[in-house]
């Protein structure tokens, strides 16, 4: 018989020999290959770095000429490992590019663009946001007969809805002079980034105004809670963010900005005048329901503000794209309200904010700055 033969026994002890044999060579191959392409990448790194020292290009004082390395490296915390090691002085004035942020979140952050897990709602905001601006008119038009819904009454029946979402401050306004004003404006947040704003809006004592989308988290009300304290606008962006939502019909609206401005009454006490509409007051989603909306919540007496500069971070604007946009579009303006975002994605808005700030206080025309309030000139589309 074969089986229990010593031929069996034979092949049993070989084959297990093969197998004991084979097993870590194959690992080792495969982890020497990776681990090889790695310090491969990391040399290729040190030497990118090395190269920028030596070309002058890299000041510890100024330390975004690594942002284009450190945005392209796959091995983010390889990176930072890496430039730790190779110049500390430079390192620490790297990481303090962002002060008040925590490194594990500088860490994780991906780049637009880079595969993530599920994005998160604020990074899905954005796309859709820049998809506003910018979609083909086809791309929307169904969107009334698969999204439209009849009121259920009257056509007029949304008056009578929510009593208590009135704006009374806002009759008789006198408006402020506002020549050579600037008005920072970011939207969608609160965001892992709010307090970075906070930080450099403190720094140069700046109000600015938050068009936001609260989620009625712990989070999202202690940070809204934050911007209130520190003196700025806090106008309402939307709950949801989702276009065909948001525009489905005036009844619709009315029910995502009920639910925006309950969420920031709770968290802060305060009672919103202003908004700005998701993609603007003119986009791509709206243009069915735009008039009504815009009369309705009018009536009410809530304003709104859309923007005459826009920084383009939302759509996908590097830094340097975004300070060349902010800059050049103020030019020529006689006051501007400049559209910026503070949203989990919105890291260039963090990196820039400072130049952009330093760069208009420093402008010849003496810019200056201020949040909008119901008594600043609307500044609409
Ligand atoms: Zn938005």
């Amino acid at each position: 018989l074969y089986f229990g033969s010593v031929k069996f026994f034979k092949h049993l002890i070989i084959g297990v020999v093969a197998l004991l044999i084979i097993i870590p060579v194959t690992l080792c191959i495969i982890f020497g290959a990776e681990n090889s392409g790695k310090s491969r990448e990391i040399a290729a790194l040190e030497e990118q770095i090395a190269q920028l020292r030596e070309s002058g290009a890299v000041d510890p004082s100024d330390p975004k000429a690594l942002l284009d390395l450190y945005e392209k490296s796959d091995e983010k915390e390889e990176f930072l490992r890496l430039l730790s090691e190779s110049d500390a002085e430079l390192y620490a004035s790297f990481v303090k590019t962002v002060p008040a942020m925590n490194i594990s979140d500088y860490i994780s952050y991906s780049a637009p663009g880079e595969t993530t897990a599920a994005p998160s709602q604020s990074e899905e905001i954005t796309s859709e946001e820049s998809a506003a601006v910018t979609a083909a008119p086809e791309t929307t038009a169904p969107f009334r007969t698969t999204s439209y819904t009849e009121p259920a009454e009257s056509p007029s029946s949304y008056t009578e809805l929510y009593p208590e979402l009135y704006c009374y401050g806002t009759s008789d306004i006198i408006y402020d002079a506002d020549e050579d004003y600037l008005y920072l404006t970011f939207d969608d947040g609160p965001s892992k980034y709010t307090e970075n704003i906070l930080y450099y809006l403190d720094k140069y004592n700046i109000k600015a105004t938050f068009f936001v989308v609260p989620s009625g988290s712990d989070e999202c009300n202690r940070l809204l809670k934050k911007i209130a304290d520190a003196g700025h606008t806090i106008g309402i962006h939307s709950a949801s963010h989702v276009y065909n939502e948001i525009y489905a019909s005036v009844e619709a609206y009315l029910e995502d900005f009920k639910t925006a401005y309950d969420r920031v009454y709770n968290a802060t006490g305060i009672k919103c005048e202003l908004f700005r509409f998701p993609g603007g007051s003119i986009n791509d989603y709206n243009c069915y329901v735009r008039d009504e909306i815009i009369e309705e919540m009018t009536r009410r007496g809530f304003i709104y503000f859309d923007w005459n500069v826009d920084s383009e971070d939302a759509l996908g604007a590097t830094w340097t794209q975004m300070y060349t946009n902010v800059l050049s579009e103020v030019e020529g303006k006689t006051r501007a309200v400049i559209l910026m975002h503070d949203h989990n994605g919105g890291y260039n808005t963090i990196l820039v904010l400072e130049d952009i700030i330093k760069a208009l206080i420093n402008d010849e025309r003496c810019f200056k700055f201020g949040p909008l309030t119901k008594n600043v000139r609307p500044l609409q589309f």
